[in-house]
Parts: structure tokens; sequence; C-alpha cells
């Protein structure tokens, strides 16, 4: 695994993107309005050596530089960022004659993200808790006999075998089809003082987008804004334990979802955000992976098949890596 991630080194450039220049810190005045506080998008553009450009017609606003390019839809909590698609807390908003975003955004992920400075409480990577979603009396997502928990242990087993290879320590929540309760499995990890928590799952079309499929991986929701999903009234500013990882666990989950998708070449759902309890209690880095729907029935033929998932735990044994690469540079 060692040659290949090498080989993914170079392929991909050794940084995520170019790191802000140093002007990054003059941010442009933020003005407040709805409730929030917002950055003139094109200022802000300015002020990090970023073009700004805005399609009016397409409602696109695309910033580029040598490395980068961040594509925001205008009125749209979507965005693009290096091929990736990561949802903002908020939509990119127009008031008057300019475009917005804010501030919340640009400090929970494109600071993070295109920052040459990681923060100072990220640490080496020895110790991985893998969290194989559902068990016991919680099946998770059934189809015809198909059930995610028996999967979700699969795929643990199958990357745990790749990790270790690559000489991390790694535990798992459940190792067996026993029913573990959400906070237990966050507890599990704070306890072995784990550095990575990772909670597999296959995901499951909800009524409302029947034809839902492909992958996604989430983290926490940044204190102050709503999850990816819910409504947007549905803010909390509770600080919880997870946000003491909240950038880390944002850069590993915007890294798996980039390999998976490059690697897999199954549909970008997107980095997003829950407060899922495991999400929530975890103190370290932590994400949530949703490895494709049993409910798409040529997804559901992949999960079943045990060289997808080992394809699915390369990707995301390499996302670990890049995100260790993050870390140590
Ligand atoms: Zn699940």
């Amino acid at each position: 695994m060692k040659r290949a991630f090498a080989l993914l080194l170079c392929c991909l450039g050794l940084v995520l993107a170019a790191p802000l220049p140093a002007t990054a810190a003059s941010a442009p005045t933020a003005v407040s309005f709805l409730g929030r506080d917002w950055y003139d998008l094109a200022a802000w553009a300015r002020a990090n050596n970023f073009s700004f450009a805005w399609n009016h017609k397409a409602r696109l606003v695309q910033l580029t530089n040598r490395t980068t390019r961040l594509v925001f839809a205008v009125d749209s909590q979507q965005s693009v960022i290096n091929g990736v698609k990561a949802w903002l807390s908020l939509p990119v908003t127009v008031q008057g004659s300019k475009v917005y975003v804010a501030v919340l955004d640009v400090r929970t992920m494109l600071e993070p993200l295109l920052k040459s400075t990681r923060p100072r409480s990220a640490r080496k990577i020895k110790t991985i808790v893998l969290d194989p979603g559902h068990g016991g009396r919680d099946p998770g997502n059934r189809e015809g006999a198909m059930q995610e928990k028996q999967y979700t242990l699969q795929l643990a087993q199958q990357l745990r075998a790749k990790l270790q290879a690559a000489g991390y320590k790694v535990l798992l929540t459940r190792s067996r089809d026993t029913y573990v309760d959400l906070a237990e499995r966050a507890a599990l990890a704070n306890r072995a003082r784990a550095d990575l928590f990772v909670s597999l799952h296959f995901n499951a079309r909800g009524t409302d987008d029947t034809a839902a499929r492909g992958l996604e991986v989430f983290c926490l929701t940044p204190t102050t804004a709503a999850s990816t999903h819910s409504p947007r009234t549905a803010v909390s500013s509770e600080r919880l334990p997870g946000d003491k990882a909240g950038a880390q666990s944002l850069v590993l989950a915007y890294q798996v979802q980039r390999i998976l998708v490059r690697q897999l070449g199954m549909a970008d759902r997107g980095v997003k955000h829950a407060r899922f309890v495991v999400l929530r209690e975890a103190t370290m880095p932590a994400v949530l992976v949703e490895g494709g729907f049993m409910s798409a029935p040529d997804e559901a033929r992949k999960i079943a098949d045990p060289k997808f998932r080992a394809r699915l735990a390369d990707a995301i044994a390499d996302g670990i890596q890049l995100y260790q690469h993050w870390v140590e540079r």
C-alpha cells in the first residue's frame, strides 16, 4: 500500500491546495445582515490573491489562483473546492450588487482547507478507532436480505487490515454482531486516547430523494450553524466535545471524500455537516463515511461484493494518509 500511496501523493500534489499567502490575515471587514456576519466575496478573494468571476446567468461565482479553484452557487450552500463538493453552513447570498459568504464558513471551512498552518492541537496519528455502524438488535438499513450492520463490520475488518499494514494501531467499537450504544462508541475512542475516529455506514434513500446514490462524508456541524439537511432554523450554540477537533475533522472529511470519489468514480454527494452522537462526543478528529446506497440496485451489488469493499477500504486508508501528511508537514 505504501508504494501506491506514494504514487497517489505524486498524482494529487503534496498539499491540498496552495497555502493562502501571508495577506490572508488581513481579511476584509465583515458586515452584518440576516443576523449573521458576512464577507464581500470579491473583497475576500482580493485579500487572498484569488481572481473573482461572477457568472450572473449561471448564478455561479468562481475564485481561482494558480492551484486552487473555488466554485460557489448563489443562494445555495453548495460549493466545489478543487473539484470536491463541500456543503457550506449558510448559502452564499446576494445583497445589493455584491455576493457575500458567511464569516462562519470562511472560519470553519475555507481557512482550515486552504491555510498553510494546521491547528496547534493537531497531533500525529498512531491509534485509529473504526466504528462499524449498527449491530446486534440494530440492523441499520435493510434491503431484501441485506443488512447494513453486516457490511459495515466487514468493511471495518478490511480497513483495519490495511491500516495495520501501514503501521497504525487500530481498534474497533465492535468486532462481532453486537449492539453498542452510540455514546459508548465515542467514549471507547476517548478512553483509548485515539487520534482519529472513523464511523462506517451505508446509505438508504429517503422518501424525498428516491434516486439518491453516491458517496458522502460527514463531520460535526460547527457551533451556531445548522446541519446540512436540517431546517435553517435548527441552529445550536451548544459547545460539544467534538468541537475541540472541528477544523481537523473537516480536513479529514474532505481528504477522505476526495479520495473516495476519485478512486471509486461514484457520485460526489459532498462533505456534509451533522450532529450525529458519535461526531458530537468523540474528542479527536472524527468523520462518518457513507459508502454508497443500499437502495440503489447497482450500488447494493457493489456493497455486497468484497472486492468493492476492498477498494472502499483502500480509498479511506489513502484519505487518512493524506490527512496524516497534512498534520505532519
Ligand atoms: Zn448506518
